[in-house]
């Protein structure tokens, strides 16, 4: 088995109330891939809202690359290594497709304000590296020729590949996508599952990838765990996780 990087014991949260996760519990390692799925509501998003420090949970802890994370935040967690898209697309709209890969890689430069004020060489330096790790980037998703381009002129399914281009830019690790396909038509969404296979095997991550649709997971995923009213219905190997019975249920009442 290859190392630890994410890890959730026992999370929770509520919202007045309302138990939207309840003892959450996960184990994801380098280089694989999770599904997580369930209904509408069942609560994964929310479990990527505290992993990413969006929520803080009311229980339980989490480690990522082997640190307990005390006090979340999402800058904290992305210099971690940590990576997310939503499930609603979140991209500067009036900015270049570039300019919104390298603001989201601008974390990891080393020049310093006074080297970048005054334009030192370094500054130039990282600022080139940047653009020529941005373009290639792009080009794994074959989107090279919008990068002078508004994010917002981009048709929908391009601009949720560029939300995870995004991500990549921050270097992570581990990479979380919120239902990365809605919205996609079916030659999409297909082409999109390989491209989330592609970049999983070329970068090495470990991926958490939330899906409604879970005969779109399947597929790709080496575990699914099935979230449920907030709790973990079933978790395991995909075959056996669909053939269920609660499993089955849940979805056919849903
Ligand atoms: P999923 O992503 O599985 O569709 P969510 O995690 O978005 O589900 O939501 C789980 C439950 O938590 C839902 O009942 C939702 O209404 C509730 N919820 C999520 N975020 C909040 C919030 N900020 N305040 C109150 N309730 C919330
Ligand atoms: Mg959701």
């Amino acid at each position: 088995m290859t190392e630890k990087v994410l890890e959730a014991k026992n999370i929770s949260i509520n919202f007045g109330g309302l138990k939207a996760v309840n003892d959450f519990n996960l184990e994801l390692h380098q280089g694989e891939l999770i599904g997580l799925i369930g209904p509408n509501g069942a609560g994964k998003s929310t479990v990527f809202n505290i992993l990413t420090g969006v929520y803080k949970a009311s229980d339980g802890e989490y480690f990522v690359n082997g640190k307990k994370i005390e006090n979340p935040s999402t800058y904290k967690l992305v210099r971690s290594g940590l990576a997310r898209t939503f499930q609603n697309i979140r991209l500067f709209n009036k900015m270049s497709v570039l300019e919104n890969i390298l603001s989201a890689e601008n974390s990891n430069m080393s020049y310093n304000v006074l080297q970048g004020t005054f334009r030192f060489p370094k500054f130039w330096k990282e600022e080139m590296d940047a653009t020529k790790r941005a373009l290639d980037l792009l080009s794994i998703f074959d989107l090279q020729d919008y990068a002078s381009l508004d994010a917002e002129s981009l048709p929908y399914g391009k601009q949720r590949q560029l939300e995870i281009v995004r991500a990549l830019a921050s270097k992570p690790n581990i990479l979380l996508l919120d239902e990365p396909a809605a919205g996609m038509n079916e030659n999409e969404t297909k082409e999109l599952m390989k491209s989330i296979e592609y970049i999983r095997k070329k970068f090495n991550l470990a991926i958490l990838l939330i899906e409604h649709d879970m005969d779109l997971v399947l597929g790709i995923s080496e575990k699914l765990i099935v979230l449920n009213h907030g709790e973990i219905l079933a978790s395991g190997e995909p075959k056996e996780v669909i053939r269920n019975p609660k499993v089955v249920e849940a979805y056919l009442g849903g």
